[in-house]
């Protein structure tokens, strides 16, 4: 539990960027994570919900999501529907029960499950971070696709606001898929891989294989996606595929899933999803 004493409201960006200059503060976004943030020390949050970030607009042939969207806005979005077979759409849908999902934001979500079945179909099509910060006392804004920020800066993010995320119009050329395995349908996904290709004529032109649940974030197949490029997908592609998709991981085992099963998973799910992309 927090020790909290403060909800801060602020309606701008650079009002929020100056109140997470003060010592023991936090983001709050749908406000859902709250209930098991652990850190004692916090004693404000800053609620981003009147900084007007929810949002699904196109600008040019990119498509954005503001950071505070909920995941049923997204999951209900014709425009997302339609990206890649809707994976995005398709992932919030199945990220926590219908309750959570009419308060939970996008960019919470990512920031709350960075292995999760959001953060893997977002990964997969390239997603990117619009990320504010005060330099010189002004807002700057920034740009780091979602891999790098996992990467380079994890998931806390003290004196940066994400505002929103951008999906590449490559998006709209993709076939996309994502597959799951889980205890009960409705439960959290063990494993996840979504797979997004550009195929011409049966040939794999471009896209991504990103796979959840065997990383401490979405973990992207690269070494893979460019063996694929300007291969059909036969058999023996999909069978390589599959088998080289979670090389080098060593996934932490937990009540859910062991280490061993969720490689395997991985595996097993990645051939699905290519042999799924490819009818
Ligand atoms: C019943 C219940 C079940 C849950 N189940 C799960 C689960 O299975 N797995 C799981 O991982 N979590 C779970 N959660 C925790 C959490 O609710 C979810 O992960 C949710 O998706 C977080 O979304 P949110 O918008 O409420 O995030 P918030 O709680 O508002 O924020 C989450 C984190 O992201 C930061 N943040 C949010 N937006 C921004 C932004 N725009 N810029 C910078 N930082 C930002 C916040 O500071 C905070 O650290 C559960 C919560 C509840 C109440």
């Amino acid at each position: 539990m927090l020790n909290l004493q403060t909800i801060h409201k602020p309606k701008t960006l650079d009002q929020a960027l100056r109140l997470a200059r003060e010592p023991d503060t936090a983001f709050t976004a749908g406000g859902t994570g709250l209930i098991s943030e652990k850190r004692r020390a916090v004693r404000a949050v800053i609620d981003l919900s009147a900084l007007d970030l929810a949002f699904i607009e196109t600008r040019g042939e990119d498509i954005f999501i503001g950071a505070t969207t909920t995941l049923a806005t997204v999951a209900d979005s014709p425009l997302l529907r339609e990206i890649a077979d809707g994976v995005v759409a398709q992932a919030a849908h199945r990220t926590h029960a219908n309750i959570l999902r009419n308060q939970a934001t996008a960019v919470g979500t990512i920031l709350s499950e960075p292995d999760g079945i959001f953060s893997v179909a977002l990964s997969a099509l390239d997603a990117r971070l619009t990320l504010a910060t005060l330099k010189d006392s002004r807002v700057e804004n920034g740009d780091v696709s979602l891999t790098d920020l996992f990467a380079q800066r994890g998931t806390r993010l003290p004196n940066s606001i994400i505002t929103e995320i951008t999906i590449p119009a490559s998006a709209l050329a993709r076939r996309g898929v994502i597959e799951t395995v889980a205890r009960t349908p409705r439960d959290k996904a063990i494993v996840s891989v979504c797979a997004a290709l550009e195929m011409e004529r049966g040939v794999v032109r471009a896209g991504a294989i990103a796979l959840g649940g065997v990383a401490e974030t979405a973990w992207r197949a690269r070494d893979v996606e460019r063996e694929m490029l300007n291969q059909g997908l036969s058999d023996d592609v999909i069978r390589r595929a599959a088998m080289a998709a979670p090389s080098g991981l060593n996934p932490r085992g937990d009540f859910r899933g062991s280490a061993e099963y969720r490689i395997e998973m991985a595996r097993v799910l990645t051939a699905r999803a290519l042999r799924e992309v490819a009818k």
